[in-house]
C-alpha cells in the first residue's frame, strides 16, 4: 500500500517520496489484488493533464506517483511542499528491474520500435541488455509498440499467457498511461509503468544525458540539443514554471 504523502501541482497529485520509498512502496503493491499503476509525470505531463481530464482522472487513481523532473521539484518548493527528491523514470526502472530479479519475479516489454528484416527490435535488444546487467532477471516476453487498437486485447492476452509479474510499457506519455489504464482490469501483472523512451535507452540507440546534465537537472536541455524537432515539447517546462509562480501568487 501507498501511504506516501500526496502533494498536488498544478491540481495534479504527485506523491512525496524518495527512491527509496517508491522501491519499498513497489514491493508493497507487487503483493496487493490486480494490477498498480505507477506513473512518472513531469512537468509536461502535468501541464496536459490540466488539458486532459482522462489523463488528470488517470494521475489521480495511480497507486503511486512519483515525480520525475527537477521542474516539479523547483515547483513544490515554491508552492512551499517540497518534495523530498526527483525520482527519475529511467532510474526508477534500474530499481525495478533489480527488485524483480532479487525477488524472482519476471517482467514484459511492451512498446517501442519493431526490428527491420529479421532484425531484433528495440524491446528485444533492451531485454538483452537488462539480462546481461541483471543475470537473474527473468524476461516473460516482449512486443513492440506500433500496433492499432484492433490488435490491443490479443496483445493484453498475450501478457497474461506470459504470466509476467510486472509490466513496462513503452509507448510515450500519455500514451502508455492510457493503454495501462484501459486493460488495468484485465491484466493479470501486479503492476505496471510506463517508460517512454527508456527501451530505446536500455537498447543502446538512444543516449541519456551525461552525468552532468542528469545531476544538475538539465536532461531536457541536453535533448533538445540533440533533437530540436522537440522543441514544442521543451517550452513545456517554462510554461509550467510560469503557471507555478501565478498559482503561488493567487
Ligand atoms: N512508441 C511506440 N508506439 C507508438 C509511439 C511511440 O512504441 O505508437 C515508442 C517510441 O518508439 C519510443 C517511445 O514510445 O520508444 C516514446 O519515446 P519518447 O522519447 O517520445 O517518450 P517520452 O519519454 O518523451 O515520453
Amino acid at each position: 500500500m501507498n501511504t506516501a504523502k500526496r502533494i498536488e501541482i498544478l491540481g495534479i497529485p504527485v506523491d512525496m517520496v524518495s527512491m527509496a520509498q517508491a522501491v519499498e512502496i513497489l514491493g508493497g503493491l507487487m503483493k496487493s489484488m490486480g494490477c498498480s499503476l505507477i506513473v512518472t509525470p513531469n512537468s509536461e505531463i502535468i501541464v496536459n493533464a490540466g488539458k486532459d481530464p482522462k489523463l488528470k482522472e488517470i494521475i489521480t487513481s495511480a497507486d503511486l506517483v512519483i515525480p520525475d523532473g527537477i521542474g516539479l521539484v523547483y515547483a513544490s518548493k515554491i508552492l512551499g511542499c517540497p518534495l523530498t527528491e526527483r525520482v527519475t523514470g529511467i532510474d526508477f526502472l534500474n530499481w525495478i528491474l533489480d527488485w524483480l530479479e532479487q525477488n524472482g519475479k519476471s517482467i514484459y516489454l511492451l512498446g517501442s520500435k519493431p526490428g527491420i528484416d529479421g532484425n531484433p527490435g528495440i524491446a528485444d535488444l533492451a531485454a538483452k541488455r537488462m539480462k546481461e546487467t541483471y543475470p537473474g532477471l527473468s524476461v516473460a516476453g516482449t512486443h513492440h509498440g506500433y500496433f492499432s487498437e484492433s490488435e490491443e486485447v490479443g496483445i493484453v492476452e498475450k501478457i497474461n499467457q506470459s504470466g509476467a509479474d510486472f509490466l513496462c510499457v513503452a509507448l510515450g506519455a500519455p500514451k502508455q498511461e492510457k493503454f495501462i489504464a484501459r486493460y488495468q482490469k484485465s491484466l493479470n501483472a501486479k503492476a505496471a509503468i510506463g517508460v517512454g523512451g527508456s527501451l530505446d535507452v536500455w537498447a543502446g540507440t538512444a543516449k541519456r544525458a551525461p552525468e552532468f546534465y542528469q545531476k544538475h537537472g538539465l536532461e531536457w536541455l541536453y535533448r533538445f540539443a540533440r533533437e530540436p524537432s522537440r522543441y514544442r515539447r521543451i517550452t513545456a517546462l517554462p510554461l509550467f514554471m510560469i503557471k507555478v509562480l501565478i498559482t503561488r501568487g493567487r
